[in-house]
């Protein structure tokens, strides 16, 4: 159940009388942002951001990738990776 509701943008509490659920409900919002884990962060990456926290997929050293040759760094063969379909990825 939805307790606010946004007047010109602002969020606002619908019925004051639930404020006490409204609270509680919030409380446990501000609980799971606290206990955020490295895991739940890496979860919540844009594909760019993990492009550049993974290992190349191609198993490279980051200097003869199998993209060097077009001027590509395994961060840009890692993003394309990460959007491409899944297939599997030669040992
Ligand atoms: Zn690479």
């Amino acid at each position: 159940m939805r307790y606010t509701e946004y007047h010109n943008e602002i969020a606002v509490i619908k019925d004051k009388a639930l404020l006490k659920e409204a609270m509680k409900k919030l409380a446990k919002y501000e609980d799971c942002e606290e206990s955020k884990i490295n895991g739940d962060i890496v979860r919540n990456m844009s594909d760019e951001e993990l492009a550049m926290v993974i290992m190349c997929p191609y198993g490279s050293d980051g200097i003869t990738c199998k993209d060097s040759e077009r001027g590509l760094s395994c961060i840009d063969c890692s993003l394309e990776w990460i959007k491409a379909e899944n297939v599997e990825v030669e040992e």
